[in-house]
């Protein structure tokens, strides 16, 4: 018999770079620098993307939107979550709620937590209440405790619908 609930968990990193603009849970954030990569480099969506097509058993997000296809330069991430949601429902389950941890030592992202909560839970189509999202530094250790860029740990509950 299928499970009523599955979880998932999902990681992303990306590399700061000047002259992108910094992208996060959907919304942009002010910074003098961006993250590197072939999308929008949103690490926050990447990885509850990861999280959700893990929670499914569907693979991870370079095997459905590989940084190879020329259709995903530059995409915003939004509409990737979009299709990731799609996939798990057609599996038959429904996102329930996303636990999300961004680990930066700058920019302070306290004043956009309640904004990507509130783009996220958009996307997926619940409550506002159902997302999670806290900043964390890791205290100057690793590679974002140098400010080299920002890592992100996510893990979403599905029901079934
Ligand atoms: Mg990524």
């Amino acid at each position: 018999m299928r499970s009523e609930f599955r979880v998932g968990f999902g990681y992303d990193s990306h590399r700061f770079k000047e002259g992108r603009k910094l992208v996060l849970g959907g919304i942009t954030i002010p910074h003098t620098k961006g993250l590197d990569g072939h999308s929008d480099a949103d690490a926050v969506l990447h990885a509850i993307i990861d999280a959700l097509l893990g929670a499914a058993a569907l693979g991870d997000i370079g095997a459905h939107f590989p940084d190879t296809d020329e259709r995903f330069k530059d995409v915003s991430s939004d509409s990737l979550l979009i299709e990731a949601v799609l996939l798990v429902r057609a599996r038959g389950y429904e996102p329930v709620n996303v636990d999300v941890t961004v680990i930066a030592e700058e920019p302070k992202l306290r004043p956009y937590v309640d904004p990507m909560r509130t783009r996220i839970a958009e996307v997926l189509g619940v409550d506002v209440d159902a997302i999670s999202v806290k900043g964390k530094t890791s205290e100057h250790m690793g590679p974002a405790g140098r400010g080299e860029g920002i890592e992100v740990h996510a893990v979403a509950l599905l029901q079934r619908g």
